[in-house]
C-alpha cells in the first residue's frame, strides 16, 4: 500500500519536472527568438540611417542636383516635391563659356551703357507676386521663364506678368530633365504643351525658352543641338545666361552675396543676361532684388526684358549650315 503511494508520489514528481523543463524549454525559446528580433530591428535601424547619411552625401556631391525648388503647388503639373531630386539645376556648373566668341564680343568698353537683363526661372511660385510688386515700386521689366502650372493663383501669375509689362518666357511644361531630354519626340510635346498653355491663359505667343538646365546641359540624352534646331525651326530664340546669382547652387547665399555675385560680373558685359530663380524655396532672391535693383540703377545699367533686340547670350551655338 505505502509502496503504491510512494511510487504515485514519484510519478507526480517526474510528471512536474518533466512540466517544468518543457515551461523553461518554452520560455527559453521565446526569449531568444525576442532577443534575436530585437538584434535585427536595431541593426536594421542603423542600416538605414547609413544609408540614408549616404543618399546625402551623393546628392550633395553631384554638380548638378537641384535641391527641391519649389513647395509644389497641389495642383502643378509637375511637382518638384515629387521630383525629390531633378537631375540638374540653372547652376554655375554648365556656364564657364568665358572663352566663347560671342562673349569676347560681348565684353564691355569703358563708358559703354550696360543692358542687364534679369530673368526669373521655374515660376509661377509664391514668391512671384512678391518679385512683380518689386518690380513694378522700381517700374523695371524682367523675363520670366515658366513652367507649366495649372492652378488658379500660377494662371494668374502668368497674366499679371504679361499685363505689368515683363516677358513671358517658356523652361519647359514639367521641368523633367529626364522626360523633356529623353528625345526630340518628348521634347517637342513638352515644348507644344507649355507653348499652347501660355497662349490659351495669357493670348501670348512665346517666342523665348529657357532650356532647363541651360544649353551647355550636362544630362539630355541627345546633343542639345537637336533641341536648338527644333526650336530655330519654330521660330523660337533660346537664352541661357551669362551671369548667375548663384541662387540655384547648394550654397546659401546671403542677400548681399547674391548681389555680389551679380554685380561682380554685370561690369564685364555689354549685354548681361542675369539667372535668378522664382520659386517658393529662394525668398532670398526676393529679399536680394531691391537693393540689386537700386546699385544696378547706380552704375548706370539699362534694364530691360528680353524682346526681338536683346543679343542672344547662348551656351551653345549651332552655324547656319547645321540647321
Ligand atoms: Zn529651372
Amino acid at each position: 500500500m505505502i509502496d503504491k503511494e510512494e511510487n504515485t508520489l514519484k510519478q507526480e514528481r517526474d510528471r512536474r519536472k518533466r512540466i517544468n523543463q518543457i515551461k523553461k524549454g518554452i520560455i527559453v525559446t521565446v526569449g531568444i527568438w525576442m532577443l534575436i528580433s530585437i538584434v535585427l530591428c536595431v541593426v536594421l535601424l542603423v542600416r538605414v540611417v547609413q544609408l540614408e547619411h549616404n543618399l546625402k552625401e551623393i546628392t550633395a556631391n553631384l554638380p548638378q542636383v537641384e535641391q527641391v525648388q519649389n513647395v509644389a503647388k497641389q495642383n502643378s503639373p509637375q511637382s518638384d516635391a515629387k521630383e525629390a531630386v531633378s537631375y540638374n539645376s540653372d547652376a554655375k556648373s554648365n556656364e564657364d563659356d568665358s572663352d566663347t566668341k560671342s562673349n569676347i564680343q560681348n565684353l564691355a568698353e569703358n563708358g559703354e551703357q550696360l543692358k542687364v537683363y534679369l530673368t526669373f526661372d521655374d515660376g509661377p511660385s509664391d514668391n512671384t507676386d512678391r518679385i512683380l510688386d518689386i518690380l513694378k515700386q522700381y517700374n523695371i521689366k524682367a523675363t520670366f521663364f515658366v513652367t507649366g502650372k495649372t492652378d488658379e493663383e500660377s494662371q494668374a501669375a502668368y497674366q499679371r506678368i504679361v499685363k505689368e509689362g515683363h516677358t513671358l518666357g517658356m523652361h519647359s511644361y514639367s521641368h523633367k530633365y529626364c522626360v523633356i531630354y529623353d528625345s526630340l519626340d518628348a521634347f517637342e510635346q513638352d515644348f507644344t504643351q507649355l507653348h499652347d498653355y501660355l497662349y490659351q491663359v495669357t493670348g501670348v505667343d512665346c517666342k523665348y525658352y529657357r532650356f532647363p538646365g541651360g544649353s551647355s546641359n550636362k544630362v539630355s540624352n541627345l546633343d542639345m543641338r537637336e533641341f536648338i534646331k527644333y526650336l530655330n525651326q519654330q521660330d523660337i530664340t533660346y537664352f541661357d545666361w551669362n551671369v548667375s546669382s548663384g541662387d540655384a547652387t547648394s550654397q546659401a547665399y546671403t542677400t548681399d552675396e547674391l548681389i555680389q555675385n551679380v554685380m561682380g560680373d554685370v561690369t564685364k558685359y555689354k549685354t548681361s543676361v542675369v539667372l535668378m530663380h522664382d520659386s517658393t524655396a529662394k525668398s532670398t532672391t526676393v529679399d536680394a532684388l531691391p537693393a540689386l535693383i537700386e546699385q544696378l540703377q547706380s552704375i548706370g545699367a539699362q534694364i530691360l526684358p528680353i524682346d526681338e533686340n536683346t543679343t542672344p547670350i547662348q551656351h551653345v551655338s549651332i552655324d547656319d549650315s547645321e540647321q
